[in-house]
């Protein structure tokens, strides 16, 4: 019988473990990240362990004379990041920055259109038959934005004649929501704010993936092209602690701030908002240099594997201009048996659906795509010729078919190299250096 000395013990085994792997794994997936050692520093303080509810300076707890503080700073510095007028650094997640975006904006059964899931949306913004957020938590009637297959984007005529046709049957959409968890390429949110705003509805932007591409300077810049409001999560291509955020106009802060507290969070994980802002600081300093090395690395990654034989979508206009390529990868099997294999080798990715999957009858456990992001793997210090290097690797198992525990050791030899974390102040400790503080 185990005691629960065991079990702890147990668990702090398999949390050293988790850490070792990832020192000698190719971390590939495009929604995570690593903070910096000094991010890493700030989660771990006592600001985690308080509440502090409501807005800074107005909180309904004692104690937060050094969290209001760090808070302002947080929404400072977010605000200059972003060239935002609003800034609510309180939600929890992106999930919950979407949640509050639809609280604020909408009401149950309002019609909000969004991409579809095999189209790169996100499940935020699903159907209540598929259990989305939007439909099943909010009640919201979903309407999917039309995209273009070929071009990987939305299509801009398509999408104003459904605004259109909605209109008609007398549900026009309340909020449209642009960004998606696979988008390769800026949505044309400029060609469609007029036709949105013609039928009053919110123009809403989904930064979760992209946030750090944008603070960077590097995708697009969704406030000044039309957004009336932006959420984010911080843990993807912004690289702080997992946590969520939205930008907006100061017209639209007293609802975004009522829809966020009481609405959707009472204690909002003040050590995440200090890791965030410590993260701000550095996306300041070094944002611009990191995101435009992301999509150097994505578009190199995209070409290498491309040249190798694989079928990278979006070859026409160079596969990708953020940090995510999307690959059919059904001549070598499916995405799900593929992430599987890949895994055996310490390279990390994740199987996706491509836009026609369901169409064609896969399904999400074994769909015809894998999604590839660079964030992480930028952030190890790794440039142009890393990415040949990588797709060298995935080549090697998935066309070659070599033995799997070669390339796993070769994977482990090329990542020694690569151990601190880049485009911080501070790198003292190793990117997944474990840390004992019992
Ligand atoms: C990841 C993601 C979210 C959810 O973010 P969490 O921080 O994981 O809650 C929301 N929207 C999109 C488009 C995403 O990709």
């Amino acid at each position: 019988m185990a005691t629960p000395k065991d079990e702890y013990d147990h668990v702090f085994n398999l949390l050293q473990q988790h850490h070792e792997w990832f020192q000698k794994s190719i971390p590939l997936i495009a929604s995570e990240n690593i903070p910096s050692p000094a991010v890493r520093e700030a989660i771990v303080t006592d600001f985690g362990n308080r509440y502090a509810e409501g807005w800074p300076g107005e909180r309904v707890y004692a104690g937060c004379r050094f969290i209001d503080q760090v808070e302002f700073k947080c929404i400072e510095l977010m605000k200059k990041l972003f060239n935002a007028e609003f800034v609510d650094v309180r939600p929890i997640s992106g999930v919950v920055a979407n949640l509050a975006v639809y609280t604020a904006f909408t009401e149950p059964g309002d019609t909000l259109m969004a991409l579809s899931i095999p189209c790169g949306g996100h499940i935020t913004s699903g159907k209540k038959e598929l259990g989305g957020t939007a439909g099943a938590v909010k009640g919201l009637n979903v309407e999917y934005l039309p995209l273009d297959y070929k071009e990987l984007n939305i299509d801009v005529d398509k999408a104003k004649n459904k605004i259109q046709e909605l209109a008609v049957k007398g549900k026009p959409p309340k909020f449209v929501m642009f960004g998606a968890s696979v988008f390769p390429f800026p949505h044309p949110i400029k060609d469609l704010a007029d036709a949105i705003h013609s039928v009053n509805a919110t123009v809403g932007y989904d930064a979760a993936h992209v946030a750090g591409l944008i603070a960077g300077q590097q995708f697009q810049d969704p406030l000044r092209e039309g957004a009336d409001v932006v959420s984010l999560s911080t843990h993807k291509t912004f690289f702080g602690p997992q946590h969520g955020g939205i930008l907006s106009w100061e017209r639209n802060a007293e609802k975004i701030k009522k829809a966020t507290f009481p609405g959707m969070v009472s204690n909002h994980h003040l050590h995440e908002v200090a890791g965030l802002t410590i993260a701000c600081a550095e996306m300041l300093e070094f944002g611009r240099e990191y995101a435009s090395q992301i999509v150097k690395n994505a578009k190199a990654l995209a070409q290498a594997l491309y040249e190798k034989g694989f079928n990278v979508l979006a070859e026409h206009k160079g596969f990708t201009q953020s940090h995510v390529i999307l690959i059919d990868i059904t001549t070598y099997g499916d995405g799900g048996t593929v992430e599987e294999t890949l895994e055996k080798t310490n390279i990390i990715i994740n199987r996706n659906l491509l836009p026609w999957d369901i169409k064609e009858g896969r399904h999400f456990m074994h769909p015809g795509g894998i999604r590839i992001g660079v964030s992480e793997v930028t952030r190890l210090g790794m440039k142009e010729s890393e990415m040949s290097e990588i797709a060298d690797f995935i080549k090697r198992v998935m066309i070659n078919k070599e033995p799997l525990e070669q390339v796993k050791a070769d994977v482990e030899e090329f990542r020694n190299d690569y151990q601190k974390t880049h485009y911080c102040f501070e790198d003292a400790t190793d990117a997944y250096k474990y840390i004992k503080i019992r």
